[in-house]
């Protein structure tokens, strides 16, 4: 065993030894606190954080009533008893603030760990209550890791080497309504994200999602919505939907519901949702699921949201940080809802020089699972008017040292 003067000594070392790898150049920020829009390092470096996680920080780290609601359930209780059987107040609090958000038809809420599980509830609520085994995915969506969301992503080479999936599993074009025809009876499920996040941020048009949801109520298909990425105030309005007055079936949400703690819930009506207790009763079951410390921190962000700006500000800071950037000539393209962004370059590698560079001079930038050639922003939505502008200043001199 290593003294802890050691361990203290050698963070990074420690953690390229025994905490496992996902890929081969992390980039190894030595973390000591967070606060609002930034991030400091060990050595004292203050970054400014125009991450968020990849979109989960939309309320600013550590947000003091986030804060303080983890402190006061810590003091009651912390997990008591697997999910479903005891009526636990953090637990019932977020359902309700978010059944209060949310149309009738999505009232009722499963509350599971992550985004990932999320989706598989969903996906297995579908089947359940349709009978049917098929699903209907899109080219370039994400949605997990997990065996089943991985089934139903559209990424070929993150999926190859773990072959079996899912069987009976279709992608189709994002926005092209003509694939819509390769939803049928046999569907269980439509998934898609309200607004594609991996594949480069994609939005879809109106007619798309008119015709989609057309296509599911004549087919009896479930729509699932994935607003893991999109969601929670992220586009500009509390659920990406809104945007387009379409209401999926099934809604899965992750990422910034938690306002930093781990978290993901499936949301349906309340006689869709029923299935899942009978034939067979337990249909789906988590121990963790609904852990009441992150329930409580749930909660504590969706009332912070509901008291802040932030969300109806989301779009106006999302084009003034667009405008900073747009007349850049190594910039090809920009896709962007609210403070949603993915930012085109050339190339992979110049992406790289600009993260790196970023990074350098106190910027967390990131890059996307499926579209090399852009690099992405998701600041918090707390961010303000003058961060944009010193944001936007530190990314142009990135932009400016390319080669
Ligand atoms: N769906 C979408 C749209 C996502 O962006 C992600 C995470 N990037 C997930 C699902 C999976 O969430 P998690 O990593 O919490 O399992």
């Amino acid at each position: 065993m290593q003294d802890m003067a050691d361990l203290q000594a050698d963070q990074t070392g420690n953690f390229l030894k025994h905490l496992a790898q996902t890929n081969p150049n992390p980039f190894l920020v030595e973390v000591d606190r967070a606060e609002g829009i930034y991030i400091w390092d060990k050595s004292g470096k203050k970054y400014m954080d125009m991450i968020a996680g990849v979109a989960v920080n939309n309320i600013g780290h550590n947000h003091p009533k986030v804060v303080q609601a983890i402190k006061d359930q810590v003091d009651k209780h912390l997990h008591v008893m697997v999910y479903g059987e005891f009526v636990q107040t953090a637990q019932v609090n977020l359902a309700k603030s978010l059944q209060q958000l949310l149309p009738d038809s999505l009232s009722c809420a499963y509350i599971v760990n992550s985004g990932t599980e999320a989706n598989e509830g969903a996906l297995k609520l579908a089947k359940r209550a349709t009978g049917r085994h098929e699903i209907v995915s899109f080219k370039g969506s994400y949605h997990g890791s997990t065996h089943g969301s991985l089934s139903v992503s559209g990424n070929e080479t993150k999926k190859a080497a773990f072959r079996p999936l899912l069987p009976g599993v279709r992608f189709i074009n994002f926005n092209r309504i003509e694939d819509l025809e390769e939803i049928s009876e046999k569907t269980a499920a439509v998934i898609i994200e309200t607004v594609q996040g991996d594949a480069g941020v994609r939005i879809p048009n109106l007619d798309f999602l008119r015709a989609l949801r057309q296509r599911c109520n004549e087919t009896g298909a479930l729509l699932i919505f994935d607003e893991i990425q999109c969601g929670i105030g992220r586009t500009g309005k509390n659920f990406a939907f809104e945007h387009f007055g379409i209401i999926p079936d099934i809604l899965t949400l992750g990422k910034a519901l938690g306002g930093g703690m781990p978290i993901g819930a499936f949301v349906s009506s309340q006689k869709l949702m029923s299935q899942l207790s009978f034939n067979p009763m337990l249909g789906h079951i988590t121990t963790f699921g609904g852990h009441p410390v992150v329930c409580a921190a749930a909660h504590a962000c969706l009332e912070v949201l509901q008291t802040e700006k932030w969300v109806e500000e989301a779009e106006s800071k999302g084009q003034l940080l667009e405008s900073l950037l747009t007349k850049h000539p190594k910039i090809s393209e920009i896709r962007r809802i609210g403070l949603m962004f993915a930012i085109d370059m050339e190339s992979a590698e110049q992406v790289q020089q600009v993260v790196d560079k970023c990074l350098d001079m106190g910027l967390i930038s990131f890059w996307f699972l499926s579209h090399p050639n852009s690099f992405r922003l998701s600041p918090p939505i707390s961010i303000t008017k003058e961060e944009i502008q010193q944001a936007g200043e530190i990314i142009l001199k990135a932009l400016n040292a390319l080669k």
